[in-house]
């Protein structure tokens, strides 16, 4: 079959790069390649009762399928250029928002209208924060919450279902450069296009990496982030979150001036097993929904690592760790922050004592026999800085899991037009190392796709 557009990946990226090309040029024969499965029909066996952890699907519904990783998120959409991506070094900080505004207001008119949207604009807690060290980043975020988001994206597939050819539980294998334009494989099968806009989000990151071994193209990768995920009674953040909903702040630690950041933060949320190629590691959400949400806030506390040469594999470094806690945990670990500053592993009987009831059923253990001391040293002393602002952040309860990593994908060369040195083959969203967030992946989509529509309109 002949295309104009192939886009390989379901995710954010993919959705709007497909939305804004419809709604740009009806004529345009589109198609979306998709590993996972169509929104309704991604289902992870995990049931808390039957399957209580991770059995390693061949295809993981949490992170595959219409919707991609951010499918069953928080649905948290920043606004902004402080963080979520360096989408603004490619195309510039103005359009980046104008584009992250533009996909705000699609989320609204297909099901997101009523939600909320928070502001660190003018906030008090912006000199509360720097009178204690910590820096309060600039962002506006709508919080969608997981079943909003949902719906959001049931609205987009049955307005775009008729126009676009969607074709799930099509992995994409190979790449290959015609004359004109490129052929792209799924096992024997193949199909051509004009042109490919790949946006494989992180799940797809090692494949990335052998399409742009076999077609030359530039990359450089040299960071993860490492930490862990605090929960801990709602009112003790509620000040804060009531506010902001989402504060990222961020922590410069006295010993080894290594900068630690707040990131996802989820009021009334739970903590979730996330599943990246068998690795198990630590997540959240939450619901807007009032019947679904917790007693318990979460968040992750993170340490950017940045590797110089001759290293290069930063994202081994942090499978390493991560699976080090799968092999003492059989997953994911959690601890009471009394008990490792005691060192000693937690237990069910003292957790149970505790004031914090644990959202996620994971194994207690000892956090420090798995993250590096400069990381764990980093962790503790931001728990003190946010004790400051949020009192009760360092109580002998507060409970870490461990370990949460954020990997990032190694970064794709490409232009301002998010094209690869190859003409009509585009890298955008996770996948392009370039985005770490729905509204960023969302963004690059519709900048890609304008960009195309130019392209098509020129030669006509
Ligand atoms: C649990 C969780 C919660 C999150 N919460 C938030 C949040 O609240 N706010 C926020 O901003 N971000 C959040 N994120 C991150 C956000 O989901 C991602 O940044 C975003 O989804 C990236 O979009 P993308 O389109 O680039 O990639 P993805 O969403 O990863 O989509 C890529 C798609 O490509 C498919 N694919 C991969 N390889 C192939 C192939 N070879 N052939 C065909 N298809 C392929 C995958 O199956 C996937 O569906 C969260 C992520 C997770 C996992």
């Amino acid at each position: 079959m002949k295309y104009d557009v192939i886009i390989i990946g379901a995710g954010p990226g993919g959705i709007f790069s497909a939305y804004e090309l419809v709604k740009g040029n009806k004529d345009l024969k589109i198609a979306v390649f998709e590993t996972g499965s169509p929104l309704e029909k991604r289902n992870c066996p995990i049931d808390g009762e039957k399957v209580k952890s991770c059995v390693n699907c061949k295809t993981c519904a949490i992170m595959s399928g219409f919707g991609g990783a951010g499918a069953f998120s928080d649905g948290k959409y920043n606004i902004t250029n402080d963080f979520g991506g360096t989408l603004h070094e490619h195309i510039g900080k103005k359009e980046a928002i104008s584009l992250m505004e533009y996909v705000d207001e699609i989320n609204i008119s297909h099901g997101g209208e009523g939600t909320k949207m928070y502001t660190t604009a003018g906030s008090k807690f912006r000199k509360l924060c720097l009178q204690n060290k910590l820096n309060l980043l600039n962002a506006s975020v709508r919080h969608l919450g997981t079943d909003i988001n949902y719906v959001v994206l049931e609205n987009l597939y049955a307005e775009l279902k008729d126009q676009v050819e969607f074709r799930f539980h099509h992995q994409v294998d190979h790449i290959e450069l015609l004359e004109q334009g490129y052929r792209v494989y799924c096992g024997e099968q193949s199909d051509d296009c004009d042109k490919c806009i790949v946006s494989v989000g992180r799940s797809g990151s090692k494949w990335m990496e052998e399409v742009c071994q076999e077609l030359n193209i530039p990359t450089s990768s040299n960071r993860v982030d490492i930490g862990v995920r605090v929960e801990l009674p709602a009112e003790i953040f509620s000040h804060l979150t009531d506010e902001l909903y989402e504060s990222k702040i961020v922590y410069r630690t006295e010993k080894f001036e290594d900068n630690v950041r707040t990131f996802c933060m989820n009021p009334y949320g739970i903590v979730v097993n996330e599943n990246t190629k068998g690795i198990v590691t630590v997540n959240g959400h939450s619901y807007e929904d009032p019947e679904k949400q917790t007693e318990n806030t979460n968040f992750a506390l993170l340490v950017a690592k940045h590797f110089s040469e001759p290293f290069k594999d930063s994202n081994g470094y942090g499978e390493s760790i991560a699976r080090l806690s799968n092999m003492l945990g059989g997953g994911v670990i959690v601890q009471r922050f009394g008990d490792l500053i005691r060192g000693r592993r937690s237990n069910w009987k003292r957790i149970e004592e505790g004031l914090v009831r644990p959202t996620l059923a994971a194994t207690p253990g000892d956090l420090s026999l798995v993250l590096p001391k400069r990381i764990l040293d980093g962790l503790i002393e931001m728990i003190y800085a946010l004790d400051k602002i949020a009192q009760g952040t360092a109580n002998d309860d507060t409970l870490l899991y461990g370990v949460e990593v954020k990997f990032y994908n190694m970064e794709v060369n490409i232009d301002e037009n998010l094209e690869t040195p190859y003409k009509g083959l585009y890298v955008i969203g996770d996948g392009s190392g370039v985005t770490h967030s729905l509204s960023h992946a969302s963004a690059s989509g519709v900048h890609v796709a304008r960009h195309i529509l130019n392209c098509v309109q020129a030669a006509d």
